[in-house]
């Protein structure tokens, strides 16, 4: 790595020779490697955090011992390089760990490196298989039997609502499926009300970090719920639950105030982004700015400006040999079906939106499409063959369209002459959220209108759907960043 910043590496490319010199910036990894690297005592041990020097506490588990790190009103001292490299200094001179520190670390040799502020939390690591799983451990372990929170006795019913059996512990990505979109439903009916509300505050802030553009006020609101996460922690669960993990939730804000959204530094893969191509090895700010200025561009008005910024972020990312344009900037890749009778239902709708009457509709040729590729989605509908997951064809619409904001497609309908695609299918309005003032990415839906006819520009983004106890449920997803 050090030869990498101050040789670089030729390589060739098309406009010829480039020198590309190759930085640390920043890293994550998990907490037992963390202390490896960074030449500290393990996470359990005195003075673990690497950002503070916050001791903690050694409190009485079971039989056994643990550290916690108990919630302060007034913060811990914060690291600062200055502070860790005296330590480490003292630590060699007295062959003794110092504040947590054993010894100089390997990073230091990296040019530019100032560790503690380079280090990130991996919210995967952290939030999922360190909090979540931990919480879901207590929820239904034997040992919980008599805490006011054990809800083992109620795992068959849960297992009916969660296709994944809930009584094994989940893997990585149905951890984070788990507490963005099935946790709330879930729970909500089993779960005593603070211990739920107590999650909640995690569920939302996690969704408000994840976003792919964070707004101030996000910021803000994130901050308050994790606070509110760690303080109650304790006086929900007993001390042995504040351990580092939870601990880092206190650090997390900056973090994600340097670095961006928790995606850009988590140890999950990302996927490429509408089909761009592998990200993993781009600049994440440079993905963060994109995905900004996209949302800006949705702000603006109709008109040459936006249609004129919207192709310039579309420029390159719809491949055009493999789909055959049918208006509206949709796409398909596979021949369309001939339609040869439009159902009684759809007629008065669609004259409307082609503004022409119901007897002309008779001079004009419809075809059938099972999906369509735009605005860099793929949008399935129920007709797809392939299509087994619900949320494949469940679609946030763009903005409220006949007193709907969810469709559920059932096919997608092109009128040739006028270059017009339409989505068809039932449109259900969000009605409350699932849990009051709690989370509201997930929502309850009512279903509205049958046999819908929609713009397809009206179709914004694919949402999880869910039906728990005969309510219907939608979540949203908070990026389209990262791997599922
Ligand atoms: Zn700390």
């Amino acid at each position: 790595m050090i030869d990498l910043y101050h040789i670089g590496l030729t390589v060739e490319t098309s406009t010829g020779q480039q020198k590309i010199y190759v930085i640390v910036s920043t890293m994550t990894m998990n907490l037992q490697a963390r202390a490896g690297v960074f030449n500290m005592t393990q996470h359990n041990g005195l003075y673990s955090c690497i950002f503070c020097e916050e001791p903690g506490l050694v409190v009485k588990v079971g039989k056994g011992h643990t550290r916690c790190f108990p919630y302060r009103e007034e913060k811990p001292k914060c690291r600062s390089s200055i502070s860790i490299e005296q330590n480490v200094l003292s630590a060699i001179e007295a062959k003794k760990p110092v504040y947590g520190f054993f010894g100089r670390s390997i990073i230091k040799h990296l040019p530019f490196i100032d560790f503690h502020e380079s280090c990130t939390v991996d919210y995967m690591h952290g939030f999922l298989l360190g909090i979540t799983k931990k919480l879901l451990s207590l929820w239904i372990a034997g040992s919980s039997y008599q805490k006011p929170y054990f809800i083992g006795h109620n795992l068959k019913d849960i297992d009916k609502i969660l296709t994944a059996d809930f009584s094994q512990i989940p893997r990585k990505i149905e951890f984070r499926s788990f507490l963005l979109f099935y946790a709330l439903p879930c729970l909500k009916d089993f779960l005593p009300g603070n211990y739920l509300e107590h999650f909640a505050c995690l569920i939302e802030a996690t969704f408000l970090l994840l976003q792919e553009k964070i707004t101030p006020r996000d910021i803000k609101r994130a901050e308050l719920l994790l606070d509110t996460f760690y303080k109650c922690s304790k006086p929900l669960y007993g001390d042995a639950i504040c351990g580092l993990n939870v601990h880092n939730i206190s650090h997390i804000i900056k973090l994600v105030e340097d670095w961006g959204p928790l995606w850009t530094f988590s140890c999950f893969s990302l996927k490429s982004i509408h089909g761009k191509g592998n990200v993993s090895g781009e600049v994440y700010w440079a993905v963060h700015s994109e995905k900004i200025i996209e949302n800006e561009v949705k702000q603006l008005t109709d008109g040459k400006v936006k249609q004129l910024l919207q192709n310039i972020l579309r420029h390159n990312r719809i491949s055009s040999n493999d789909n055959y344009e049918i208006g509206d900037q949709c796409y398909v890749m596979k021949p369309l079906v001939k339609v040869l009778n439009i159902e009684e239902s759809l007629k008065e709708q669609i004259s409307d939106l082609l503004n022409t009457t119901v007897d002309h509709l008779q001079t004009l040729s419809f075809f059938k499409a099972a999906k369509i590729r735009r605005n860099n989605f793929v949008f399935y509908s129920q007709s797809c063959g392939k299509v087994k997951q619900r949320n494949s064809y469940t679609v946030l619409l763009h903005k409220e369209y006949k007193a709907c904001d969810i469709v559920q497609i059932q096919y997608f309908l092109q009128i040739k002459e006028k270059r017009k695609t339409f989505a068809v299918g039932n449109g259900f309005m969000r009605v409350a959220k699932v849990l009051h003032g709690r989370g509201p990415s997930i929502q309850k839906i009512d279903l509205r209108r049958q046999n819908l006819v929609i713009q397809t520009s009206l179709l914004e983004e694919h949402v999880v759907y869910m039906e728990v106890n005969k309510q219907q449920i939608v979540g949203r997803f908070p990026n389209f960043v990262e791997k599922d």
